[in-house]
């Protein structure tokens, strides 16, 4: 697939490692049945571009770019509390000489702090040039066109991505990640049995499986919701994958690629649970590399869960896609050092 007819703007210089995890197979395989697990590898999507990178930026590459297309000068878009995609779409504004503006969702009252570190210290210290605080439930829609509107009274031109830079456009990011490591694993001459991925505003899964179906991939792709369980996820997942294949003109995405598993991220988006503080102190413990507590902690707990459970073939190569989030590690450390304690 020819992604060079859509405006792109490059922010990583190389494609992310892929990167086998030896000592954390060897952890996980002691917990699984009959002491045989799968074998595990990882995708450095959290050493991409901007600061600090995470799946955001791919989705921002062709974001940005259609925004300057489109003669834009600010960003505008929303999330929740310490959102990864508000401070990715900051620094791309901030390297585009743009600026930016976020409607910031308090699903939990009062839970917005301008002091809470993490992301929310990078808000102000890349330059937002406004935040708005709405109530959970709030029209974020609504919110970010009325931004859209004061910015035009002005003589300005704001232009507005959804939650998570999921539509059609931001989701080319994971087709050219697709695309990327369609290359690395022939070259690394790896065959890959399963790769695990997470799905929250489903852009990243959802340019995935559209990635899949129009490169003729036939890896089993499997989503660990951060946010919805199975019945609410995968009719997401569904809608954004073919909204990219219409994009991208290649026709009708089957249903039953988009698979997804539930059950990590209870209690409750951006809750801590005790799966996932286990996850991200093994994965730290034994290879040094560090998950966020928000995603790809909760993530990897349903890549250990299914281990555990033997849906992978002993000795399968699985691949993790470490989507990044660094940031709001800091602001949870009492809870992934066990210091606070968490329930399941
Ligand atoms: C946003 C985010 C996700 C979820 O990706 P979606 O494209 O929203 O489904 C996963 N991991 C991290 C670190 C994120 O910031």
């Amino acid at each position: 697939m020819d992604l060079a007819r859509f405006p792109r703007r490059h922010y990583t210089h190389a494609p992310t490692p892929i990167e086998k995890l030896p000592h954390f197979t060897k952890a996980l395989a002691a917990s699984c049945p009959g002491g045989v697990g799968p074998e595990i590898w990882i995708k450095r999507d959290d050493l991409l571009g901007l600061f600090p990178g995470g799946n955001k930026t791919r989705k921002l590459e062709f974001l940005a770019a259609d925004a300057l297309a489109q003669g834009a000068d600010t960003l505008i878009t929303c999330g929740a509390p310490q959102s990864n995609h508000c401070r990715i779409t900051l620094s791309a504004a901030v390297k585009e000489g743009l600026k930016a503006r976020f409607v910031i969702e308090e699903r939990v009252p009062g839970s917005y702090k301008k002091e809470a570190g993490g992301n929310n210290f990078m808000f102000e210290l890349m330059g937002v040039e406004q935040i708005t605080v709405v109530p959970g439930g709030s029209d974020m829609g609504a919110a970010m066109s009325k931004i859209a509107q004061e910015l035009a009274s002005m003589g300005r031109k704001g232009y507005i991505i959804p939650g998570g830079g999921s539509n059609a456009i931001g989701g080319l990011g994971y087709v050219a990640c697709v695309q990327e490591m369609q290359v690395q694993w022939t070259d690394m001459g790896v065959a890959f049995d399963a790769i695990v991925v997470g799905s929250g505003s489903s852009g990243t899964h959802g340019g995935m499986v559209a990635g899949f179906v129009g490169n003729n991939i036939k890896i089993p792709l499997i989503g660990v919701g951060v946010s919805r369980d199975p019945a609410d996820q995968e009719p997401l997942v569904f809608k954004e994958a073919q909204a990219v294949a219409d994009l991208l003109g290649i026709g009708k995405i089957p249903r039953e690629a988009v698979k997804s598993f539930g059950g990590y991220w209870q209690p409750k988006y951006s809750v801590p649970n005790a799966k996932m503080v286990e996850a991200v102190q093994m994965l730290a413990r034994t290879e040094g590399i560090l998950l966020d507590p928000v995603y790809t902690g909760k993530i990897m707990a349903g890549l250990i869960g299914l281990a555990r459970q033997g849906h992978f073939k002993p000795n399968a190569k699985v691949l993790f896609m470490h989507t990044g989030g660094l940031p709001s590690l800091h602001v949870y450390e009492d809870i992934v050092l066990g210091r606070t304690p968490v329930n399941d």
